[in-house]
């Protein structure tokens, strides 16, 4: 494998309109119904100027993109991060949209966005950043229109800032503006371990009808933030063995396994798994071909691609990002028996538990965390099984087949809607 990342620019949007024509074709859906449902339905673009601590002020661009309506409010994360584009936020919205469909939420797909280095920030300018980005996209979002979330480098005091600058310019308290809130505010028990949960759901399914055992099970794990580390928490209590984890400032390996708890309270004091204790740095890119069962990349988009995905040697990729493989990737690992469990269905357990705090919050009802538990994985396990079914019908790649089930569900809806006029 080698060391280096190899500088090829990629397209995310290219990759998910790729990736819908497939599924389109192999719906043999009618020009007409695709030129209907492909397409993003609103594009916003805004300025961001924010006062520095220096006292200057600075600008960012932001973005919200609404791909679809047609199944209900749009739904989808806001991302903080130096590489977010426009074109990056469209296809995370087209996904979004094709994943509400796969787990059957009545939500459309949305995304957010600011190009900005929030590591390189402070708590203010953050603060400031995201009220003056939500009074940009104001007339976009509300509960019944477009709801977001956190996504990479956003969180739960990210959501909280939101809701208030929302509910200020309302005058009064609208919780279900957003979801992923902190508990106080009306967010839900269970949404923070929602993703990584629903990974460690969709591996236990795919264990299952591979007839492998997930108890001694070899894992590695690119990306150790809320969807990496939860689920590699979750298959450590299972038994699996986690041999090798990244983030962003470096990558760890012990062949023998990695104490995963303790891991994470050593992320949590010191901002990285760099120099953990009873473990070997390795590079980066040789985490991607290590021996293992299970690879969970959880960071970003591309990251496996046509120069490295020959190096791959687990038997399941488990998408906990969105996008993580290209679409000429994707027939790479499908050529050497890779079992995929795509983004849409692998990481979908985020916007399910998000429903299930949105639906909260209109009712001022609060369920217990083993109810939701439960839910998301009748949900997750459902979606698992519907998306196996098309694949072992058609004989297709589980990427084609939940890109199948998610959009031929959309090109039903606005069938049955219509157009108007
Ligand atoms: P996060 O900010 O909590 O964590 C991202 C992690 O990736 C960090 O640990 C960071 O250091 C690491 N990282 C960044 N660049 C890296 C690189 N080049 N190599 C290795 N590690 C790198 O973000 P998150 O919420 O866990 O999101 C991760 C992925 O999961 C994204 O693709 C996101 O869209 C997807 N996702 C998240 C949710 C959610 O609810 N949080 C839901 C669905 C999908």
């Amino acid at each position: 494998m080698p060391t280096a990342t190899a500088v090829v620019e990629r397209n995310a949007y290219d990759a998910a309109m790729e990736n819908f024509d497939h599924a389109a074709d192999a719906l043999e859906l009618a020009r007409d119904v695709r030129e209907m449902i492909k397409y993003p339905e609103r594009i916003l673009t805004v300025g961001v100027p924010v006062r520095m601590e220096s006292g200057r002020i600075r600008h960012f661009d932001g973005y919200r993109v609404q791909h679809s309506t047609v199944r209900g409010p749009a739904k989808g994360g806001i991302r903080y991060h130096p590489n977010v584009t426009l074109d990056e936020v469209k296809a995370l919205a087209t996904w979004m949209t094709w994943k509400c469909a796969v787990v059957n939420i009545p939500f459309g797909g949305a995304k957010g966005g600011v190009t900005c280095n929030p590591k390189e920030m402070s708590s203010g300018e953050l603060e400031r950043m995201t009220r003056r980005y939500t009074s940009a996209i104001l007339p976009l979002i509300g509960p019944e229109i477009d709801i977001p979330a956190p996504d990479v480098y956003t969180n739960s005091q990210t959501m909280a800032w939101i809701m208030d600058t929302y509910s200020v310019t309302k005058g009064y308290s609208i919780p279900g503006v957003v979801t992923g809130k902190p508990i106080s505010l009306g967010g839900s028990l269970g949404r923070n371990e929602a993703t990584g949960r629903g990974v460690f759901y969709t591996i236990q399914s795919a264990c299952q009808h591979l007839g492998m055992s997930l108890t001694g099970a070899t894992v590695a794990v690119q990306g150790f933030g809320n969807a990496g580390s939860i689920a590699a928490n979750l298959l450590f209590d299972a038994g699996a063995k986690v041999i090798a984890v990244s983030d962003s400032t470096g990558c760890i390996r012990n062949p023998k396994g990695l104490d995963i708890p303790i891991l994470m309270r050593y992320k949590e004091t010191t901002g990285k798994v760099a120099g953990f204790p009873d473990s070997e740095p390795i590079y980066a890119q040789e985490l991607l071909g290590l021996e293992c069962d299970i690879l969970v990349p959880a960071a970003l988009e591309n990251t496996i691609h046509e120069e490295n995905a020959q190096y791959v040697r687990a038997r399941i990729v488990a998408e906990a990002a969105n996008g993580p493989v290209t679409p000429d990737a994707d027939r790479i690992l499908d050529s050497k028996g890779v079992f995929l469990i795509p983004d849409i269905l692998c990481n979908a357990g985020g916007v399910t538990v998000s429903y299930f705090e949105w639906v909260q919050d209109e009712q001022h009802l609060f369920w217990e965390s083993q109810d939701i538990y439960d839910r998301l994985e009748r949900v997750m396990k459902t979606a698992f099984r519907d998306v196996l079914k098309i694949q072992t019908d058609r004989q297709l790649p589980m990427r084609i087949a939940a890109n199948m089930l998610g959009v031929g569900r959309v090109a039903e809806a606005v069938q049955i809607r219509g157009l108007y006029p």
